[in-house]
């Protein structure tokens, strides 16, 4: 490989300047890279986009021998070493695609002391043969390791919405090579999470960096999903013209029909999801790098490893399954430090389907209980009649104040007594199944409560239910909000694969009418005021 430049332990200040180009370290980089330099164990939670390969890069080409980096992602080791040897860093990876010979030579060139960085997937590490007398452990062990790099360790979290069985054994590396500094690194971490990748890490002498997952400049909105690719739309026509943004959805095929129906309208829309050849994937990826204002819709499979500063927006038309993982994607607009926006479009039927595909999913009860809690921070995040961003940080263990720069603060959400309603919709509930052992969808419901004549009506005889037309006063629209609301705290559960509804556990107060039920009325299309800043 290429001659390595000789640092010194003193010289991290003039690695960052010209492996990199940057002039001063940012945050807590500075602190973090002296720590490991001088060998101490380090856990560092930090946003996206924040610096962290800064963090364990620099004292790799600072101190004596290779870094190890561990890695989930194995689409984005390519391009980080190839970014890194374009610098002038003696870098490789090693995983399952390469041939023996390629994984011999880089093996040797470790041996030598000839890599400054060495990037691994994790099973490389945990699998029964990397552990045996001829594995990698043990060849690793040959050589000299600088520092040991776990990067996403939240996926060693069994709860999280990111686990991966293999991250679980890494802990094994503090006995196999001990005396090498440890640096664990996420984005997204739970005070839980956090006390996982300490304990299962085996992390319990580390110092822990948490950086603030404020992201000032980013607006959250969130609106009652009606129309939702209008809505989208309308949205991305309240932006400055050309802006560049990621839409998020749920399935291919919305995926597909959404980038059609926004071409069609004007925008400048690709699609973007595993589904999609892979020539034609990486030319809408680079589409979207290059030009300016490209908006692309896509799967989550989007957006990892994606460095785009400037994209001012991340949508959402369908509901993030946790607030991790919302918090990671919105988190992709607005890496600049310029106003970008969240916004999201949210309704009834994503409650009822994500509690669907919770129940449908394999795993025993705690997992789906543990899939649910996250699903309800998510809602509750959705609802929350105060402060958005001081919901979402509250979620990650920080205090703040009200921000001025989300939809509740910009225009405070008006609240209505939503008593009376939820009684007359769980009484109907609550009849239909006593009464003749039925149970049904919002839509059919609704029907019911505003006296609709409907076939169905017609054919069941539901006009005869006493509650029947008792609810004529609010439009349909009200009653799905109503509906929305009640599912999103547990009053109401969707059930079975229609979504028919069914009392949840605090019903039975509302009924008795001890628990009041403030709902927050729901306002469409406040998505025309400019983004702020807040300093
Ligand atoms: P993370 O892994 O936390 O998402 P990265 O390590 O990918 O973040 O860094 C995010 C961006 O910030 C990259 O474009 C990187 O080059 C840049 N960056 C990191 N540290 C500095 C710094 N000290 N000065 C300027 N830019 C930096
Ligand atoms: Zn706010």
């Amino acid at each position: 490989g290429a001659p390595r430049r000789d640092f010194t332990r003193s010289d991290a200040r003039e690695v960052l300047h010209e492996v990199y180009g940057y002039d001063v370290f940012r945050g807590e980089q500075q602190e973090i890279v002296d720590h490991i330099i001088a060998g101490g164990d380090a856990v560092v939670l930090m946003p996206t986009g924040a610096g962290k390969s800064v963090c364990y890069q620099v004292p790799a080409l600072v101190r004596e021998g290779t870094g190890l980096v561990v890695s989930p992602l194995i689409a984005l080791m390519h391009d980080q070493v190839d970014a890194l040897i374009a610098n002038g860093v003696r870098a490789a990876y090693l995983n399952s695609m390469q041939t023996p010979a390629e994984r011999a030579g880089i093996e040797r060139a470790y041996l030598a002391g000839e890599l400054d960085l060495l990037y691994v997937a994790p099973e490389r590490l945990t699998l029964r043969q990397a552990q045996g007398p001829n594995g990698l452990v043990a060849l690793l062990a040959r050589g000299r390791l600088s520092v040991i790099a776990i990067d996403e360790a939240h996926c060693v979290s069994q709860w999280g919405h990111d686990f991966r069985p293999d991250y679980l054994a890494l802990g094994d590396l503090a006995s196999h090579f001990p005396g090498v500094p440890r640096i664990a690194l996420t984005a997204t971490a739970t005070p839980a999470t956090h006390r996982e990748i300490t304990e299962r890490l085996r992390l319990p002498e580390a110092r822990h960096f948490v950086a603030s997952f404020d992201r000032p400049n980013i607006q959250y909105r969130i609106e009652p999903k009606v129309d939702p690719r209008r809505q989208l739309v309308a949205f991305i026509r309240s932006q400055p013209e050309r802006s560049a943004g990621i839409v998020y959805a749920l399935s291919r095929k919305s995926v597909e029909q959404t980038a059609d129906f926004l071409s069609a309208q004007g925008i400048d829309a690709l699609p973007y999801h595993a589904g999609l050849d892979g020539a034609v994937r990486s030319a809408n990826q680079s589409r979207f790098l290059r030009d300016d204002g490209v908006v692309m819709v896509a799967t989550i499979a989007f957006g990892m490893g994606i460095d785009k500063p400037d994209v001012r927006f991340v949508a959402h038309i369908d509901l993030p399954k946790s607030v991790e993982g919302y918090y990671q994607e919105t988190g992709r607009a607005g890496r600049d430090g310029d106003p970008a926006i969240g916004w999201m479009a949210y309704g009834l039927g994503d409650v009822v389907q994500q509690r669907r595909l919770i129940e449908q999913s394999p795993g025993d009860r705690v997992y789906k209980q543990r899939l649910g809690q996250h699903l309800d921070a998510m809602l509750a995040l959705c609802e929350t009649v105060s402060c958005r961003r001081q919901n979402l940080l509250e979620y990650f263990g920080e205090a703040s104040g009200p921000c001025g720069n989300c939809d509740t603060c910009l225009e405070a959400p008006d609240t209505w007594d939503g008593l009376i309603p939820a009684q007359k919709l769980l009484s109907t509930i609550v009849r239909l199944q006593r009464e003749r052992g039925q149970a049904f969808g919002a839509g059919h419901l609704i029907d019911i409560l505003r006296g609709s004549s409907t076939d169905r009506i017609r054919q069941q005889g539901h006009a005869s239910l006493s509650t029947y037309g008792l609810g004529a006063d609010l439009s349909e629209q009200d009653w799905r909000s109503v509906i929305r609301q009640l599912l999103a705290r547990g009053i109401l559960v969707a059930q079975g694969e229609y979504g028919t509804l069914a009392l949840g556990e605090p019903a039975a107060a509302v009924l008795r009418g001890e628990s009041p039920v403030p709902l927050r009325r729901d306002v469409l299309g406040r998505t025309g005021a400019a983004p702020r800043v807040r300093k």
